[in-house]
């Protein structure tokens, strides 16, 4: 079992029974998954172990896995458009000339329709949002360094862990280093 420093401690990572990444919880949750018998624990804290009620010791898991597999609806696969995803998306770059942008570019305005989808917006500089203004990126002569993407709800969750939770995952071999 793996071993890894103490950080977010209140926080667990939830995969689900094939591995993927499904969601974080709150410590006490991950606690009842683990003494229904609902979950195992994949990596854990070092430092003292937790006593359960009726007496169980088990160390403080950072990462546990559902012994059964939860199929998730479509709804639940795209996470819900916000522009704190949308940073983390993009990476605080702008999509049009690679400096650090924070503010929401929609590539059809809001003004002539256009939606805060995640097909829709990228993050931008303010530079090019004003060069860009109330215009297309075609009809502004901007390029787009790479097009919008629609994450699914396990990229978005891997880009909204802190980062010693998801390097715990990279050490486990569950994900790709980023
Ligand atoms: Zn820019």
């Amino acid at each position: 079992m793996a071993r890894m420093p103490s950080a977010h401690s209140d926080r667990v990572v939830v995969l689900n029974a094939s591995y993927e990444l499904l969601s974080v919880v709150a410590l006490h949750r991950a606690i009842a998954y683990l003494l229904r018998e609902k979950a195992e624990i994949v990596a854990e804290r070092d430092g003292e172990p937790l006593r359960s009620a009726s007496g169980i010791e088990f160390p403080v898991p950072t990462v546990v896995r559902l012994l059964r597999y939860i199929r998730l609806p479509y709804r639940q696969r795209v996470p819900a458009w916000s522009k704190a995803g949308l940073l983390r998306r993009d990476g605080h770059v702008c999509a049009y000339c690679g400096r650090h942008g924070a503010t929401v570019e929609h590539l059809l305005p809001v003004s002539r329709g256009g939606l805060s989808t995640w097909q829709n917006t990228v993050i931008a500089c303010v530079a090019c949002n004003t060069r860009k203004g109330n215009r297309t990126p075609a009809e502004a002569h901007l390029v787009l360094r790479r097009p919008p993407t629609v994450p699914t709800v396990q990229t978005a969750l891997l880009l909204a862990l802190a980062a010693p939770e998801r390097d715990a995952l990279v050490g486990l071999g569950l994900v790709a280093a980023l």
